[in-house]
C-alpha cells in the first residue's frame, strides 16, 4: 500500500570506497580487513544493502582491562587538570567534528541506515554537547549552605568519579557516545567505550576524532579508550570495581542483566533503556500539526529510535480522520536507499528486526487489530530490509502494545476522556517519551502535571523524539531512569562530598549536643 522508492541500491563495493574516504578523512588507521579475515573478527556491516563490508580485529578480555588500566592512569593525572583546561579537550572535539561532520554522517549512514539529513542531525548533536560541555567546564559549581554553628561554613564540593565505562546502542552510534565523554572529560573522568558491535566503524572514527583533540591539546592519550566487540566486553566493563560509573543505553533486557550487576559490587550506574512512547491527541488538535509531527516521530529512523511513537492515543471525535492523514501520508513516504536524494525512510537494521516487526503485526491481527502498511520491500537484496511504516488500530491495548518492538509500528488506541488518556500513557512498563496535542491550556497543563503522564519526558504540540542536548535526557519505569546530556545531568558524572569548615576556636556541636 506504501509507495517505495526504487532508488538502486548502491554496491557492496562503493559502500566500502565511501568508508575508506570517511576514514582518511578522520585519520582513522585502524586496518579494515575484508569479509572473514580475521577468525575472532567484528564484521562491519550495513543495512543498506546487509553485506558485511569488512572485518575488524575484536578486542580482547586482556584488551579491556588494559584500556580500563589505563583510562584509570590517565585519571590520576586529568582529575586534578582544572575544568576549564579539560573543557579545552571538548572543544577541539567539537572543532573536529565541526570539520568532518560529512565524513562521520556518510558512516552513520552506512552502518545504521539513516537518511542522510538524520545523520548529519546525529553528529550535530555531538557538536552542540560539545558546546555545552565547554561552557559547563566553568560551571561546576557546589552550594553554600547556611551552618546552624557560628564560625562555621557548610558546603559541598562535586569531585570526579574515575573511569566511566560507556556501552551504547546501534541506533544512535555516535551522540550517546560524545554526551557520555564531553560531559565525563569536563567532570574530570575518563572513558571507556564498548559501542554496539553493529557499528565499529563509526566508533573507529571517533576514536580516531578523541585522539587527534588529546594530542592536539597536550592532554592524556587514555582520557578516552575504546573496545571493539559484542556484550562480553561489555560484562568486563560491568564487573570491573575500576569502572566507577558504568553508563549503558541499550534494551531493556540489557539494562536488567546490567543494572544489578553493578549494584552488587556498590558501582554507579546510568541507564538509558527503552521507550514505549505515546501521543494523545485531543478534540481541540491543530491536526495539520499533529500529523506532521506524529508521521516524522513514528516513520523517521525507520521507527529506531528510543523516542518513537509507538501508541497513538486519539480521542474517539478525532480518531478516524487522523488515521486516514497518516495513512495517506504514509503512502507518499519516500522509503529506499538511506544516502539517496528525498529518501525519509530507509532499512531496517537488519533480519531479526523485520521477524520481530512481522511477529508484533501478526500478533496485533490477533488480538484484533486492522494493519495498514507494514510490507517489505527488498529492493532486490534478500539481504536487506526495507519495509512500510505501519499503523494499526487496536480495540485495545493488549500486550503486544505493552512491549517496545524495534520498527515502525503505531498503534492506534481511541479515548474518550483525559483521565482514560493519560491511564493508557501510563499503562506500560517503559516511561521514556510522550507528547500531547492539544489548544486547549488545561489539557496541556494537566498532561505536564503530577498526575499526568509519567514519563521522563513530556512534551506538548511536538512528537515524542527530537530531543536539544539542553534538557536532561532519559526515562523512568522500565526506561532505566537515568539522565543524560544537558541541564545537571553532570551530576551523574561526579561525586558528591559536603564539607563543614570550623573557622571558629570554638567546638560547638551540631544539633545542641554537649559531649564533656
Ligand atoms: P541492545 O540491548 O541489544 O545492545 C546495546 C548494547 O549493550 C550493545 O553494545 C551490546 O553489546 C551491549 N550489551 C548487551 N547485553 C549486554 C550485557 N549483558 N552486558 C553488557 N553489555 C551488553 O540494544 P540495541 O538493539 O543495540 O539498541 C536498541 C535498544 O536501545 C532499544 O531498546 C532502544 O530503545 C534502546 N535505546 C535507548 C536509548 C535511551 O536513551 N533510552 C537510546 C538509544 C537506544
Amino acid at each position: 500500500m506504501t509507495t517505495t522508492e526504487r532508488t538502486e541500491l548502491p554496491t557492496a563495493d562503493d559502500l566500502r570506497v565511501q568508508v575508506r574516504q570517511a576514514f582518511e578523512s578522520v585519520g582513522a588507521t585502524v586496518t579494515l580487513g575484508p569479509p572473514g579475515a580475521h577468525p575472532a573478527g567484528v564484521p562491519a556491516s550495513t543495512p543498506i544493502t546487509g553485506d558485511v563490508l569488512f572485518t575488524i580485529a575484536e578486542d580482547s578480555p586482556e584488551q579491556v582491562d588494559t584500556a580500563i588500566a589505563e583510562a584509570t592512569q590517565a585519571f590520576s593525572i586529568w582529575r586534578t587538570t582544572p575544568a576549564p583546561v579539560r573543557g579545552a579537550l571538548v572543544a577541539r572535539l567539537g572543532e573536529l567534528l565541526v570539520e568532518h561532520k560529512a565524513a562521520l554522517a556518510a558512516l552513520v549512514t552506512i552502518e545504521a541506515g539513516k537518511i542522510v539529513s538524520e545523520a548529519l542531525g546525529e553528529v550535530q548533536e555531538m557538536i552542540d554537547i560539545c558546546q555545552f560541555a565547554v561552557g559547563l567546564s566553568r560551571q561546576l559549581y557546589g552550594r553554600t549552605i547556611a551552618s546552624e554553628r557560628p564560625g562555621h561554613r557548610l558546603m559541598e564540593t562535586w569531585h570526579p568519579l574515575g573511569v566511566v565505562g560507556v556501552i551504547t546502542a546501534f541506533n544512535f552510534p555516535v551522540a550517546v557516545w560524545a554526551w557520555n565523554t564531553a560531559v565525563a572529560l569536563v567532570c574530570g573522568d575518563t572513558v571507556v567505550w564498548k559501542p554496539s558491535e553493529l557499528t565499529p566503524l563509526t566508533a573507529i572514527a571517533c576514536q580516531a576524532l578523541i585522539e587527534r583533540a588529546a594530542s592536539d591539546v597536550g592532554a592524556p592519550a587514555s582520557v578516552s579508550r575504546l573496545v571493539l566487540g559484542g556484550r562480553e566486553l561489555g560484562e568486563r566493563l560491568v564487573d570491573d570495581p575500576r569502572v566507577a560509573l558504568l553508563s549503558a543505553t541499550g534494551s531493556v533486557r540489557m539494562g536488567r542483566e546490567v543494572g544489578p550487576r553493578v549494584a552488587a559490587r556498590f558501582g554507579k550506574v546510568l541507564l538509558e533503556l527503552g521507550g514505549n512512547n505515546a501521543a494523545v491527541v485531543t478534540p481541540s488538535a491543530d491536526l495539520d500539526l499533529a500529523v506532521r509531527a506524529i508521521v516524522f516521530s513514528a516513520a523517521g529512523t525507520a521507527g529506531q529510535r528510543c523516542t518513537t511513537l509507538r501508541r497513538l492515543i486519539a480521542h474517539s471525535s478525532v480518531a478516524d480522520e487522523l488515521v486516514s492523514r497518516i495513512v495517506a501520508a504514509y503512502r507518499s513516504l519516500p522509503i529506499g536507499v538511506p544516502g539517496a536524494d528525498g529518501t525519509l525512510v530507509g532499512p531496517l537494521i537488519h533480519a531479526r528486526a523485520y521477524r520481530d516487526m512481522v511477529g508484533a503485526l501478526d500478533q496485533a491481527r490477533a488480538d484484533g487489530g486492522e494493519v495498514f502498511g507494514g510490507e517489505r520491500n527488498d529492493m532486490g537484496d534478500e539481504a536487506a530490509y526495507y519495509v512500510a511504516p505501519a499503523v494499526v488500530r487496536m480495540p485495545a491495548q493488549t500486550a503486544v502494545v505493552h512491549n517496545e518492538t524495534f520498527a515502525p509500528i503505531l498503534y492506534v488506541l481511541t479515548y474518550d476522556s483525559l483521565d482514560e488518556a493519560i491511564a493508557l500513557n501510563n499503562e506500560v512498563p517503559q516511561g521514556l517519551s510522550s507528547a500531547i496535542f492539544t489548544t486547549d491550556v488545561r489539557e496541556a497543563e494537566r498532561f505536564l502535571g503530577a498526575d499526568g503522564s509519567d514519563c521522563g519526558i513530556a512534551n506538548v504540540n511536538i512528537g515524542t523524539s527530537g530531543a536539544e542536548i539542553g534538557g536532561a535526557f532519559g526515562g523512568e519505569k522500565q526506561t532505566g531512569g537515568g539522565r543524560e546530556s544537558g541541564s545537571d545531568a553532570w551530576k551523574a558524572y561526579m561525586r558528591r562530598a559536603t564539607n563543614t569548615v570550623n573557622y571558629s576556636s570554638e567546638l560547638p556541636l551540631a544539633q545542641g549536643v554537649h559531649f564533656g
